[in-house]
């Protein structure tokens, strides 16, 4: 079968443009490597979503994948491996190969890692990149946080309500962070900030066993979160020649790539703003055009 659209990833980008498009009568396949929902999963308090005042990311996966249900949207639990660009585009998966007209690349972003040495060793067993799934483990003992912007100082909130004390590791003098985070931060009795610092060596061979911070100050933390950034996922683009030097899609303003039918929504693209408002406007911008050329035939 050639579908009208794939839509590769099940974030807040690509539902955004599952649900458009789906309502619009194209037949349209979804695929997701992990799980639909995206990043929500993964985080945990969202205070800025309209209609939704103050919820958590789970919540809000749950609320997008009944919404894919409810609309009978057809999607894969499977990963993208490659894309064929073309009238028919090809889209690899490790099983399978699917056809369509049109793709819009949802696929997100990934943790940026520190770029320490055995950090990749190290792992679930004591550096993690997911506060939501792993701070529980870690009851009554010492962490440590690296970052500074809203995404490490959100998540250094939630783990200090169940670890006994966060090290909150920053390489700036101030925090880039929406204020009234910061001052949440500042208010938690169990939370040392350590400004101007970065950790400079992990200890332990199998498991975390502690960390160097600047050199020489030696932190006894059992599990170390990372939040330093993200890059993009697109490995599978690579042979497509659609993405900056860093792996970003750029698009024109009706989110179209280079590749001709190949569009791109959400935090996979080039932009000013990673939302997720952001991320479902722009995925379903995307699938109002694909719904226009579907139904001029072009
Ligand atoms: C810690 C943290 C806190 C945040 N807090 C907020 C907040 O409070 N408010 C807010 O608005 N935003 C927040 N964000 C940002 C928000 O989560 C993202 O902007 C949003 O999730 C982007 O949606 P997306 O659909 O583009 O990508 P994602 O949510 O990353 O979804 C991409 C999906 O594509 C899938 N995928 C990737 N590669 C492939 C492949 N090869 N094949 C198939 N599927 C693939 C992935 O598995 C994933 O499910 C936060 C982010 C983080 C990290």
């Amino acid at each position: 079968m050639i579908y009208d659209l794939i839509i590769v990833g099940l974030g807040p980008a690509g539902v955004g443009a599952a649900i458009y498009a789906k309502r619009s009568g194209l037949n349209v396949l979804c695929l997701e490597a992990e799980a639909p929902g995206g990043l929500l999963n993964k985080i945990n308090t969202v205070d800025n979503y309209l209609g939704f005042p103050h919820t958590t990311g789970p919540e809000l996966a749950v609320q997008l994948f009944q919404q894919i249900t409810k609309l009978e949207i057809p999607y894969k639990i499977k990963k993208v491996t490659e894309i064929e660009a073309g009238e028919i585009k090809k889209v690899h998966c490790d099983d399978e190969v699917f056809e369509a007209k049109y793709i819009i690349v949802a696929s997100g972003r990934k943790a940026r890692k520190l770029g320490l040495k055995n950090e990749a060793n190290l792992v679930n067993k004591g550096i993690s990149y997911c506060a939501i799934c792993d701070a529980a483990l870690y009851k009554g003992k010492d962490v440590a946080v690296v970052g500074g912007g809203n995404s490490a100082i959100e998540e250094a909130i939630y783990i200090a309500k169940l670890v006994n004390k966060v090290y909150l590791i920053h390489r700036r003098d101030e925090f880039r962070a929406d204020e009234k985070l910061v001052n949440d931060l500042k208010a938690l009795p169990n939370v040392e900030i350590l400004y101007n610092s970065n950790v400079t060596e992990l200890i332990g061979e199998d498991k975390l066993e502690g960390i160097i911070v600047n050199g020489d100050k030696k932190l006894d933390v059992a599990c170390l979160f990372t939040y330093v950034g993200y890059e993009p996922e697109g490995d599978f683009l690579s042979e497509l020649g659609i993405t900056d030097e860093k792996g970003y899609i750029i698009v024109d303003e009706n989110y179209q790539s280079k590749a001709d039918g190949i569009y791109a929504a959400g935090d996979a693209i080039l932009k000013k703003v990673y939302q997720i408002v952001t991320a479902a406007s722009e995925g379903a911008v995307a699938a109002l055009e694909v719904v226009r050329r579907v139904k001029n035939n072009k």
